[in-house]
């Protein structure tokens, strides 16, 4: 264990002699050797109680010193943190703005509002607007974890019609649905209770977020389920797909930010890990629960609860 934790100082490029774990083992060494010796000084010397007195005084200061230089690295290492979180945040800022124009121009230029297109134009401006969209996506989900980690997403606390968000997301993903030759069907099996209380932006996000993973996740001809359905004071919002699946070896690290399984890093390129990250952080937020069971190579089901609507 002490070695793994030195190889994270090495990662972090942390110098041994500031490296928190070396220092914590090297306080524990002093403190054992200098209660023995003490003890044997105590009982050899007892008619020289300064000279025990100097020696615990002068432990006291080696073990003084190194929790001086422990506070130091860990100031050093939350500093670095909080520019990190700054930085992404002005450089996801920059990106957004002329992706946001290209997107604009892009959709002026299909419109045909400027001359009318011939096929293969139209397809080449269908390719430039599906790369804009992921592009922005990909930075949208790096501005929410700078948000996370500087905790300033805010969240709104409203009525929201779970089956008609589940419809919206569907409908945003029929392009994909088709492509991938995919059977998808919501099941309400709410009775009529599908209103929770969240925000709508953030819960759409998630939404999508599993509905577009089971997409992606799920080879050609494959078969969604989302499904609505009452779990106490609860609303259960599942996506089963019969997908790659989960290795089980790697199912403890699925929430954990920029991970992606081995299986999907061999035919699917294309994904941040960013996802359930933030999507864990917003269902937390919001007083839910989010899970989910998987086998690889039959399927996952990602679900999250949140709570019902009293109105
Ligand atoms: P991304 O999809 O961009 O890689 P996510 O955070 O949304 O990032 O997902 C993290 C990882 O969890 C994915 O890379 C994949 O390994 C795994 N995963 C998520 N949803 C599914 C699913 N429906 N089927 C199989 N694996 C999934």
């Amino acid at each position: 264990m002490s070695l793994s934790l030195f190889k994270q100082c090495k990662q972090y490029n942390v110098p041994l002699l500031q490296c928190p774990s070396f220092l914590f083992v090297v306080m524990g060494l002093i403190n054992i050797t200098s209660i023995f010796t003490v003890f044997f000084i105590a009982q050899r010397y007892t008619e020289e109680p300064e000279l025990v007195v100097g020696i615990v005084i002068g432990v006291s200061l080696v073990i003084f010193i190194i929790s001086y230089v422990i506070v130091g690295t860990f100031t050093q290492l939350a500093e670095t943190n909080r520019m990190k979180t700054e930085f992404l945040n002005i450089v996801s800022h920059q990106i957004l703005t002329p992706l946001t124009s290209e997107k604009w121009l892009v959709n002026l230029l299909l419109g045909q509002k400027l001359g009318a297109l011939n096929n293969e134009q139209k397809e080449y401006l269908e390719l430039l607007k599906s790369s804009n969209t992921k592009s922005v996506q990909l930075v949208n989900a790096l501005l929410n974890v700078s948000r996370i980690e500087s905790n300033k997403m805010v969240f709104e606390k409203k009525p929201i019609d779970l089956k008609q968000l589940a419809q919206e997301v569907v409908s945003d993903e029929k392009p994909a649905i088709e492509a991938s030759k995919i059977f998808l069907q919501i099941l309400d099996q709410t009775n009529g209770k599908n209103q929770v209380i969240g925000d709508a932006m953030k819960i759409k996000l998630v939404a999508q977020n599993f509905i577009s993973n089971a997409i992606k996740y799920t080879k050609e001809n494959g078969q969604i389920m989302v499904i609505l359905k009452g779990d106490g004071g609860f609303l259960k919002f599942s996506v089963i797909d019969n997908g790659v699946g989960i290795p089980s070896e790697e199912k403890p690290f699925i929430f954990q930010k920029f991970f992606r399984s081995s299986n999907v890093m061999r035919f699917q390129t294309l994904g941040s890990g960013l996802g359930l990250y933030v999507s864990k952080y917003i269902i937390d937020m919001l007083g839910g629960k989010i899970g989910f069971e998987s086998e690889e190579n039959k399927g996952s089901d990602f679900w999250f609860t949140l709570p019902i609507a009293k109105l």
